[in-house]
């Protein structure tokens, strides 16, 4: 049987399903970052960033609308094995000085993987050009690398406070 060839139309549209799902899953998993956090500090960042993640699911519908598809997500390994990461540090770590920064961390690598994804869409909405579709990417991936930074600055304070020796 042949195969119809792929063209970025059709690579673009798989890989907005490969985020939808993961930001759905994302959503799903912040408010345990948040409960799990000793920091306040940090807890508000995951609180913060949930409310964001809800605005990155709209912005997705909307570009799904764009390019004249329904909003569908497709099974992300990656996201999920970032999850289940995630999962392992709250599990062995949980009332450990170190919690919060393999949270803070874990976090970030969730970020890192958002970042690559909104990247790439923006720059292949661009080929394609869909105005309207990059500009919603660039929103995102701007709030991406906005909480990816205030992670980073977060980790240091989190990161000081679970080290057995200060400097
Ligand atoms: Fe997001
Ligand atoms: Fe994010």
């Amino acid at each position: 049987m042949a195969t119809e060839p792929k063209a970025l139309e059709d690579l673009f549209h798989d890989t907005l399903k490969d985020v939808y799902y993961a930001e759905k899953q994302i959503l799903k998993t912040l408010p345990k970052m948040a409960k799990a956090a000793k920091s306040p500090e940090l807890k508000k960042a995951f609180d913060t960033h949930r409310e964001e993640t809800e605005g990155h699911v709209e912005r997705l519908a909307e570009v799904f609308e764009i390019i004249g598809k329904a909003p569908r997500g497709k099974t992300c390994d990656a996201i999920l094995g970032i999850i289940e990461e995630g999962k392992a540090v709250i599990e062995e770590y949980s009332d450990s000085p170190a919690l919060d920064a393999g949270l803070a961390a874990s976090a970030q690598a969730v970020e890192h993987y958002e970042i690559s994804r909104y990247g790439t869409l923006k720059a292949w909405a661009d080929q394609l050009g869909l105005k309207d579709a990059s500009k919603l990417l660039a929103e995102t991936l701007a709030e991406e690398e906005r909480t990816d930074k205030s992670l980073s600055a977060l980790g240091k304070t989190v990161n000081a406070a679970a080290t057995k020796k200060a400097a």
